[in-house]
């Protein structure tokens, strides 16, 4: 088969480092990719945005299999063009990608199918959802609706935080003023991330994760796209995974199929585990970055055929093995990031990096300069490791960082260090 993959990170490195090694895989091709990427596939600089030419290259090269990494593309409806075309697409349709682009289309989804999430209002006004706000109290979480590279959520300690969350989100603070706004109770738990893969009609678990936000180690500092993340969630026990797939999952893809909008494609469901049980925070409609990586180096079966009958509703017999030994990765980012950082600085060690034992590296962020390997973007490594226990995944993680002779970067070293200390007792 001839596969491409769409995006530029290390999510979709981990998924053409998986999908190369399927003995199906004829040629496979990135776009737009990376340095670390362009090991695994051919990169071609494709506009994503552009449908019509993302279908002029899978005609061109005859591609069997379009594989959506990000969220964006997804819900610009590009499954949908490229499935008009014909052109067979792992990822959500337009309409059931909504559960990503729409936190009120979610919210509202769920309350009709009992799905357990925080209670909530929608507002499409400031003067009505600051009355709710102190009807409320605090703490509480204001959303906009709609995408926001993960920056449209506040989680208010006190009254006035939150409405003046309200007034920046409907003022333009976000950059274009939100349209709508939901506001929620403020869940108290531990947040764990599921994946399931899902056809349509039948969703099966794919595997839990855990991901650090904050920039700096100690979870302070500024939130992140993600500075690093493990697999499985150690509060993810079989029983909690298993009342995931049935209260939250399986509800979920059997309401879209009955809105006439069969959800195909990777679920992510961000969860509070509460005293109570599991509720939903949020849904993502493709992998998570950093999650992916750590699913993939988990995942022992081939993944092609499992993405080709999520496309074809086969997922019905379909049965995953997943190694038992946890999987960690640490971010590596340009300083400066999240805020202003400098592209370009040379990274050396990679190869000796690369040679700890269990250790994978995957590019979030890197371009070739001249036969060397450069940063380009904020986050820019995934320094990966399997271990027989998240400590010993850790260790081997660092000892990688340690040989990466990168001056101009830095990652946190605490990532793991919920899962460690439950290790520990
Ligand atoms: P979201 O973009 O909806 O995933 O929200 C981003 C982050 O805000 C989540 O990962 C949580 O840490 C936090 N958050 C969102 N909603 C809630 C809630 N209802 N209660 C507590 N924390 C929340």
């Amino acid at each position: 088969m001839n596969v491409l993959i769409l995006g530029p990170g290390g999510r979709e490195h981990a998924l053409a480092w998986k999908i190369a090694a399927s003995p199906l895989t004829d040629r496979l091709y990135c776009a737009p990719g990376n340095a670390g990427i362009a090991q695994e596939a051919d990169c071609v600089a494709l506009d994503v945005a552009d449908h019509a030419a993302v279908i002029a290259f899978c005609k061109a090269n005859k591609i069997d299999l379009v594989v959506v990494g990000p969220e964006v593309p997804l819900v610009a409806g590009i499954a949908d063009d490229l499935e008009a075309a014909g052109i067979k697409t792992f990822g959500p349709s337009k309409w059931a990608a909504r559960l990503e682009g729409s936190k009120g289309f979610t919210k509202d989804l769920c309350k009709a199918n009992k799905i357990p999430t925080a209670a909530y209002e929608r507002f499409k006004g400031a003067a009505a959802a600051k009355d709710y706000v102190r009807r409320k109290g605090a703490p509480i979480v204001v959303k906009a609706d709609g995408l926001a590279a993960g920056k449209g959520v506040v989680v208010a300690e006190t009254v006035e935080e939150a409405e003046a969350a309200v007034d920046m989100m409907f003022g333009g603070g976000l950059g274009t003023p939100a349209w709508e706004i939901v506001i929620e109770e403020c869940l108290v738990g531990e947040e764990a991330s599921f994946f399931a893969l899902c056809d349509g009609e039948t969703a099966i678990a794919l595997a839990s994760a855990q991901d650090h936000k904050r920039v700096f180690d100690g979870d302070k500092g500024p939130n992140t796209g993600g500075m690093g993340a493990y697999s499985p969630a150690p509060v993810m026990t079989e029983a909690m995974n298993a009342r995931v797939m049935d209260e939250i999952v399986q509800p979920t893809v059997r309401a879209l199929k009955a809105m006439g909008a069969p959800y195909k494609g990777v679920l992510f469901a961000g969860l509070m585990i509460t005293k109570d049980g599991p509720q939903l925070i949020e849904y993502n409609v493709r992998f998570g970055d950093p999650e992916c990586q750590v699913l993939m180096l988990r995942l022992k079966s081939d993944l092609l055929p499992a993405l080709i009958a999520a496309c074809d509703g086969q997922l019905k017999h379909f049965d995953l093995r997943w190694s038992n030994e946890a999987a960690l990765t640490v971010v590596m980012a340009a300083k400066g990031y999240p805020g202003n950082y400098d592209k370009g600085s040379i990274i050396g060690g990679l190869d000796e990096a690369a040679h700890v034992d269990g250790v994978e590296i995957f590019h979030a962020g890197t371009k070739v300069d001249g036969g060397r390997i450069a940063a380009n973007g904020g986050r820019v490594l995934n320094i990966c490791a399997l271990g027989q226990t998240v400590r010993e995944a850790q260790a081997r993680a660092y000892a990688a960082v340690d040989l990466v002779k990168w001056p101009e970067g830095f990652c946190r070293r605490d990532i793991g260090w919920r899962a460690i200390a439950r290790e520990k007792t």
